[in-house]
């Protein structure tokens, strides 16, 4: 599937996913992750590869840490 970006789109996505699940949101504020300072929904390369969360991914998996520096959120 080919990936799409778009940070508001996925915020909306991930808090209808939680909603409709009853999963705690556990998205940084501001969508910046405090450990890396990336924002969660983009994508960023890493030396050889690309770590992401497209709008896709945000309306279908439960996020619960970053996607880039693999942070947790949830504890
Ligand atoms: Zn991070």
């Amino acid at each position: 599937m080919e990936k799409i970006f778009d940070v508001k789109l996925s915020i909306d996505n991930q808090s209808e996913l939680c909603k409709l699940l009853w999963y705690q949101n556990f998205t940084p504020n501001d969508w910046v992750c405090y450990r890396c300072g990336f924002n969660i929904f983009e994508e960023i390369q890493n030396w050889n590869f690309k770590t992401w969360i497209d709008v896709h991914r945000a309306s279908s998996e439960h996020v619960t840490g970053c996607p880039h520096c693999c942070r947790s959120y949830c504890d």
